[in-house]
């Protein structure tokens, strides 16, 4: 099927829900290292919508812009053939001939004339080796300020969804000395990693919430969150929004369970908090990866009946490319799924722009030895892990990931 007509905005779609119906089901794609994954991609979008018909398709933008091109062209395609793109845009590293923000006004631009009417406005990640983020001269701050931005540029022309945290922005979590001095809130926001305790204490949520609602007033119309595993944590957060005065839809972002070892690395890179009974669970498996994948559906079903309960109006998953998990949610919940699962291409689904080392990432030597990651530094230089020896610091052209 091939679409022309502009996008509707995903709120006005929101906003004709009727009430009580089941909520609608979204999902999200990032772009692909490979021509092969791209091409495979594609075919996956196709089936997907087919399969399950979501209401709206997120795709990601790399950070600095590095997936620029690709992630214009597969908004695009996603448009073409009848999902209802959501494209993310970031406004790290976006100079283009000397201009801090023309890069970003000629990404919308093409959005818009290739159809596209929906925007995440995000601010992004620091670059590769880098921890802290810093604003290039006369450039973006932060995702207010793309939002204020598209606004005042391109009026009413996009919808805009922008990122919220139930458990707080990484950058505002921090390693708690006594835990026993939490407020019940900051318990319920807290997270356990290598026997250190880590939330986003009381204060800085309330930041991280003044912030929030001045992103909303600014002209995003609904949120979507940062993957969570504590039900109870994203209803405090949508209570919280309703108490600050924020009164849009908060899309809870549903990441799916499909490998250990990620589920380890990208909680404890984000401090998520993952009750003890999860963890345990997903321990008791790490060796059995069929096993974690029907775990992934059945803790998946579990929290989206909690969600449902409370009234989302969407389940948005994030996909990593795959389907077999979302469909396993979704058939679990009684929706139609039309297709069977295919993921003989899942080798293919690397992301492109993921090719620095994080923490827990495996790397090469120059000299040729495998280790891990055990701490990365503002200069790009990490430490690492060999087997049977002390970690060894190297500077950051000296290794690179293992994929
Ligand atoms: C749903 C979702 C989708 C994402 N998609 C992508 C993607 O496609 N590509 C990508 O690179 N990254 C993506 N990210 C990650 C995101 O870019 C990072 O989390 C980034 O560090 C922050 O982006 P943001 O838009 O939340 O930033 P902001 O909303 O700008 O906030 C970042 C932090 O700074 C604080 N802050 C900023 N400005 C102010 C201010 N004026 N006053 C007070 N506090 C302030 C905020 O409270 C918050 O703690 C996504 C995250 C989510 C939740």
């Amino acid at each position: 099927m091939t679409t022309t007509s502009p996008d509707p905005k995903i709120i006005d779609l929101l906003k004709a829900k009727e009430d009580g119906s089941k909520p609608f089901a979204s999902i999200e794609f990032f772009p692909p290292r490979t021509e092969v994954g791209v091409k495979n991609l594609f075919a996956r979008m196709d089936r997907m919508k087919e399969a399950i018909n979501p209401l709206f398709t997120d795709m990601t933008w790399g950070a600095g812009g590095s997936t620029a091109e690709l992630t214009l062209k597969l908004a695009t395609h996603a448009h073409e053939h009848g999902h209802v793109a959501n494209m993310h845009l970031t406004c790290t590293n976006m100079e283009k001939d000397g201009d801090p923000k023309k890069a970003v006004h000629e990404a919308l631009t093409t959005a818009k004339n290739n159809g596209i009417r929906n925007i995440v406005a995000l601010r992004g990640d620091p670059p590769a080796g880098e921890e802290e983020w810093k604003a290039a001269e006369g450039g973006f701050t932060c995702a207010l300020d793309l939002v204020e931005y598209i606004r005042e540029n391109f009026g009413q022309e996009f919808g805009i969804s922008v990122a919220g945290y139930p458990e707080g922005h990484p950058n505002a979590i921090s390693e708690i000395a006594d835990p026993s001095s939490m407020s019940e809130a900051e318990k319920g926001r807290s997270s356990t990693f290598d026997g250190k305790v880590f939330t986003c204490k009381d204060e800085d949520y309330k930041k991280e919430m003044d912030y929030l609602k001045k992103k909303v007033d600014a002209g995003a119309d609904f949120i979507i969150t940062q993957m969570f595993f504590d039900t109870k944590a994203f209803g405090a957060f949508v209570e919280d929004c309703r108490k600050w005065g924020i009164l849009c839809p908060v899309v809870p972002g549903l990441m799916c369970i499909n490998a250990y070892a990620g589920f380890c690395k990208m909680t404890k890179f984000c401090k998520t908090r993952v009750p003890a009974s999860l963890q345990a669970k997903m321990d008791s498996m790490k060796d059995d990866p069929d096993a974690v994948k029907a775990f992934g559906v059945e803790y998946g079903i579990e929290m989206c009946k909690d969600l449902t309960a409370i009234g989302v109006d969407v389940l948005h998953f994030y996909t990593l490319n795959l389907e077999k998990v979302t469909y396993g949610i979704l058939g679990g919940l009684g929706y139609e799924v039309k297709t069977a699962a295919d993921e003989s291409d899942a080798a293919s689904m690397v992301a492109k722009g993921s090719a620095w080392a994080r923490v827990g990432d495996q790397v090469k030597t120059n000299d040729g030895a495998t280790g891990t990651v055990l701490e990365i530094f503002s200069n790009g230089s990490a430490k690492i892990a060999f087997e049977g020896k002390e970690p060894v610091s190297l500077p950051k052209s000296q290794f690179s990931k293992v994929f």
